[in-house]
């Protein structure tokens, strides 16, 4: 049954189409590993580009598969949303951010971080739930609520009233919500207009490459000119902006220039376990 359900695996991470049973066996065996306690969070440093100071962290989830080792996002969160597992999956993911940043400030100081940061998926926010379990996250943990920032990916669905209604009553508890991959949707501007945002994320495809700038290279000159669109219009609009994606000093400095003082990048920070930032955090206070 292993082999087979390796064989499905494959296929599947080849992006080819799977047979009915495989899905289904997806969808039990994340299940079985929320029940297992399968899940970890990483966390990426969220960084201000002006004094390389750490402010923040994005909450990001991996599987440790017992027969596959680390399992990407990319893999399973697609099918625990088609399954509705990311209903479950994400309550924990919310709970245990909240606890994890808690500690760091009991630890470290309210100094320690300006933000924690889960990614939430627009079908978690069709849970009925969900506003009575953000805040029971927040209440449980002893997070400041404004120290939550709730990660959305741009989307049209976040129009939708029910939708709206939802991520009003979060960001009427103080919780900040941040628009995640901005630019890369259809709606950007008119969302904005609709979406009680804090923060909006640049998008890694507008940071690749914007330090190229030859002469005759358009595409670096277009990124940069969307950078900049991106960085002023928050500001005219009262928005915070984490550019991401990051992987040289040259793309730092380039955005920098362009008006952003939050970066989130390889180059700046790799996710790493809670441990790994507890050092760091240490190590700072004692310098
Ligand atoms: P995202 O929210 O846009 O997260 C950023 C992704 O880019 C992460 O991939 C991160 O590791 C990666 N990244 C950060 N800096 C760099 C860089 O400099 N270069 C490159 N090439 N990549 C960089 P990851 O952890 O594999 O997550 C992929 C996606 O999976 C996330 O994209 C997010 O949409 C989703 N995801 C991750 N964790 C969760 C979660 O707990 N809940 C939900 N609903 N989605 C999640
Ligand atoms: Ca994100
Ligand atoms: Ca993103
Ligand atoms: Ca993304």
């Amino acid at each position: 049954a292993k082999q087979r359900g390796r064989a499905n695996w494959v296929r599947y991470a080849d992006g080819m189409e799977r047979p009915a049973s495989a899905h289904a066996r997806l969808g039990g065996d994340l299940r079985r590993a929320l029940d297992a306690g399968e899940f970890r969070l990483v966390y990426q440093p969220i960084v201000d580009l002006r004094d390389g100071r750490i402010t923040g962290v994005e909450a990001l989830v991996r599987w440790e598969h017992p027969d596959r080792g680390l399992v990407s996002p990319a893999e399973f969160i697609p099918a625990a949303e088609r399954t509705g597992l990311i209903v479950p999956l994400g309550r924990w993911v919310l709970r245990e951010t909240c606890r994890q940043a808690a500690a760091w400030i009991a630890a470290f100081g309210p100094d320690v971080l300006d933000k924690a940061a889960p990614n939430v998926s627009v079908r978690q926010l069709h849970d009925p739930d969900f506003a009575a379990d953000v805040a029971a996250a927040v209440a449980d943990s002893g997070l400041p609520a404004n120290r939550l920032v709730l990660e959305l990916t741009e989307s049209a669905v976040l129009r939708g009233q029910q939708v709206s209604r939802v991520l009003h009553e979060v960001h009427a508890m103080g919780v900040r919500l941040a628009l995640d991959d901005f630019g890369t949707g259809e709606s950007s501007l008119s969302l904005l207009r609709a979406f009680p945002a804090a923060i909006v994320k640049l998008d890694k495809s507008f940071v690749d490459g914007i330090e190229l700038d030859e002469p005759g290279t358009p595409a670096a000159e277009a990124r940069q000119a969307v950078a900049r669109a991106v960085v002023q219009l928050a500001g005219a609009l009262g928005l915070d902006t984490v550019a991401e994606g990051i992987e040289n000093q040259e793309q730092a400095d380039r955005l920098r220039r362009l008006g952003y003082t939050v970066g989130q990048g390889y180059h700046l920070g790799r996710p790493m376990p809670a441990e790994q930032l507890t050092e760091i955090f240490a190590a700072r206070r004692r310098v």
